[in-house]
């Protein structure tokens, strides 16, 4: 047993965990502040994230870009820490950060390490505790305060934040125990499902066009709902499709799923264009270019490979001059072109999911202070709500904002 009851406890030492503390410890010096975790190691997530050079948020980041929780609460939540003011805090912690393609802010040394290393610098500076290899496996209203076991003894605490994270890439840690200890103090759990994952297609299309990438829209059609319609660059892969819009599709899909919709999705190779305007693209080519071979049009809208692997499943010869192809083929080459249906057999799963969609309802917080309506003295922060964004740095800046919140209602 140890005898210390701290200030805070913050459990959990990830992106948001640690955030907490250096906002906890600077907001007030005098605090006690300790920051548990299960691995032995901190911050793996951090160190992978970004493809190893951590994405760390969006020169644009809206309450549209998240999904999961009322969008006002979440607006509020991030108007508390603003793009601007991550840029600054990191900043001050000796990382500047640079822009790059659709908004994304990475550190300019284009390493993940830099910013795991300036968060943990920051809270050794500022007196924050830092136990590792400290799982957290029960937490129990004790008085005025709570009582935490680990598994390395029991501590007390004035004020606990659960920053445990959701379900994503369970092996860093994060492996949905949060969502017990929660549970265990009267939260409910939204049912989680993997966000921000490639996608699984049955058939043999994909398999033949591994490592192709393009530009493409994904349409997901679901039986008495919306369609979600995306546009960006996907990636062939052995199992089926990867790239960002195919991640971003992931979540709608996946929860279309848990709610047992019966779904359609399907592939737009010419984004932008529907039958119409691809149809007069493709007459406006043939009449300025009768000899040209279909193969040579279609291998100009997209890879070769693709337009090939394409041109066989419409079952349009590659060889003929556009001049000869017949109104029938054309057609039913641009509509595959236009509506190609891809069946989804499942996603990768959690093991290769970014982010978890589910979680805390964010309205058993109070988004004032990430205080729990349940259980007073409790804060939830991060990934852990249900709360979700889209690819591009704005799961960090959810994390970052209501870890700000959290501190300052500590
Ligand atoms: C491969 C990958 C790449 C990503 N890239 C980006 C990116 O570039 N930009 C972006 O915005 N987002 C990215 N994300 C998402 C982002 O990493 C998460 O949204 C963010 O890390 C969530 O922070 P968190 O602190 O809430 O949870 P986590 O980072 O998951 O941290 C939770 C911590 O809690 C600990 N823990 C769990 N249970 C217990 C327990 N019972 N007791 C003690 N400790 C416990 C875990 O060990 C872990 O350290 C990526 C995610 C992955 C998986």
């Amino acid at each position: 047993m140890d005898s210390t009851r701290f200030d805070v406890v913050v459990i959990g030492a990830g992106a948001a965990g640690l955030a907490t503390s250096i906002f906890a410890a600077r907001r007030s010096p005098d605090v006690t502040v300790v920051a548990l975790d299960g691995a032995k190691r901190l911050g793996a997530k951090i160190l992978v994230s970004g493809g190893g050079r951590c994405n760390v948020t969006n020169a644009a980041v809206t309450p549209s870009d998240y999904f999961g929780g009322s969008r006002n609460t979440i607006r509020r939540v991030l108007s508390r820490l603003t793009v601007a003011e991550t840029i600054v805090f990191f900043r001050e912690l000796g990382v500047s950060l640079h822009e790059e393609e659709h908004g994304k802010l990475f550190p300019d040394s284009n390493r993940a390490s830099t910013v795991l290393d300036a968060l943990l610098g920051e809270c050794r500076r500022r007196g924050v505790e830092l136990r590792t290899d400290h799982r957290v496996r029960r937490i129990e209203r004790r008085g005025d305060g709570f009582l935490i076991e680990t598994a390395r003894g029991v501590l007390g605490a004035r004020r606990v934040v659960l920053a445990t994270g959701g379900l994503s890439l369970p092996k860093t840690g994060s492996d949905g125990g949060g969502y017990e200890l929660a549970r265990s103090l009267g939260h409910s759990i939204v049912t989680p499902t993997p966000a921000l994952v490639p996608l699984v297609l049955e058939g043999d299309f994909h398999a033949s066009l591994a490592g192709v990438s393009h530009e493409a829209e994904w349409i997901l059609r679901i039986e008495g709902g919306k369609m979600v319609r995306m546009r960006g660059a996907m990636l062939w892969t052995h199992f089926g499709a990867s790239g960002p819009v195919v991640m971003d599709l992931s979540r709608h899909w996946h929860r279309a799923r848990l709610e047992q919709r019966t779904m359609r999705v399907a592939v737009n190779f010419l984004p932008g264009h529907a039958f119409e305007s691809a149809e007069r693209a493709w007459m406006s080519h043939a009449s300025r270019r009768p000899k040209a071979h279909v193969r040579t049009l279609a291998a100009e809208w997209l890879p070769a490979r693709v337009a090939d692997a394409l041109l066989s499943v419409a079952c349009v010869a590659p060889a003929i001059p556009l001049a000869h192809v017949s109104r029938e083929d054309r057609r039913r080459l641009l509509r595959a072109l236009l509506e190609f249906e891809v069946a989804v057999r499942d996603s990768r799963g959690f093991g290769y999911a970014e982010v978890t969609a589910g979680g805390v309802p964010l309205d058993e917080i109070d988004s004032a202070s990430m205080q729990s309506r349940i259980c007073p003295g409790l804060h939830l922060v991060g990934e852990i709500l249900d709360v979700d964004g889209r690819i591009g740095g704005f799961n960090f800046q959810w994390s970052w904002s209501s870890a700000r919140v959290a501190a300052d209602g500590l």
